[in-house]
């Protein structure tokens, strides 16, 4: 239906700042579009408010962050990413609050993106299946926090480190969102966007028994499919798209 029909994403832009709660959070989908981005050039950082250290049941947090921080680094690098940045909020227990915004606005200022990514920050992700709590409050924080890198009376704090405001953020992207509103084809980026989710391979063995590539696959592979029914019949993936 031409009514659901997603628009393509902005293309006038050169830096993106990705930020999510998690390792993992960004190769559940959104991967595929960064390497699409980052094989035209663009550059794109990610920004993890935590190390997922309370993901993996067996894994006690101090054993599971250094394994799932080197998962994350290596699967960034699989599409094209090279700047990977940890902020150390509790997996599972982050606030949204002025210290989240204020740690996510630092971070616009340092990168000076003009595309902030994001996951999903609503209560759900359609229907009954319900978001969490540590989605929710990152989301949220980095839609306020694009406003907040703007303002300098804000957190005047960060203007005394040198940060100075940065009024550049023309968008943000929420991947994952019931609501999507443009999309990118992702005919290029999705066999590497299988390759980047595997990379978090001990989190998705303790996860599940199926074999961890066609778990993988099948997952990345049925989203985009969908997707791209609502985008010209090509692979894609959808972002709910928020203009500043
Ligand atoms: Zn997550």
């Amino acid at each position: 239906m031409d009514s659901q029909r997603l628009a393509p994403m902005p293309a006038d832009w050169q830096r993106a700042l990705a930020v999510v709660a998690h390792p993992d959070d960004l190769e559940y989908g959104a991967a595929a579009a960064v390497a699409e981005w980052t094989d035209g050039g663009r550059e794109v950082v990610y920004l993890l408010a935590s190390r997922g250290e309370a993901g993996i049941d067996t894994l006690s947090p101090e054993e599971c962050a250094p394994v799932r921080e080197r998962e994350q680094r290596a699967s960034a690098a699989v599409v094209g990413v090279r700047t990977v940045e940890f902020l150390d909020h509790r997996d599972g227990v982050i606030e949204y609050g002025v210290g989240l915004r204020r740690d996510i606005a630092a971070a616009v200022r340092r990168h000076r993106p003009e595309l902030v990514v994001t996951l999903n920050h609503r209560d759900t992700w359609g229907g009954a299946a319900w978001n969490t709590p540590d989605h929710r409050a990152v989301g949220r924080a980095a839609l306020d926090a694009v406003a907040d890198a703007g303002n300098r009376w804000i957190f005047p704090e960060l203007g005394e480190q040198g940060l100075d405001p940065w009024n550049g953020v023309r968008w943000t992207a929420v991947a994952g969102s019931d609501r999507p509103t443009h999309a990118v084809d992702v005919t290029a980026g999705l066999e590497r966007s299988v390759r980047s989710l595997l990379e978090h391979r001990t989190y998705i063995e303790a996860l599940t028994r199926e074999d961890p590539e066609r778990y993988c696959r099948t997952f990345l592979e049925g989203m985009a499919k969908d997707a791209g029914e609502r985008f010209g019949g090509r692979p894609a993936v959808t972002f709910e798209v928020f203009a500043h």
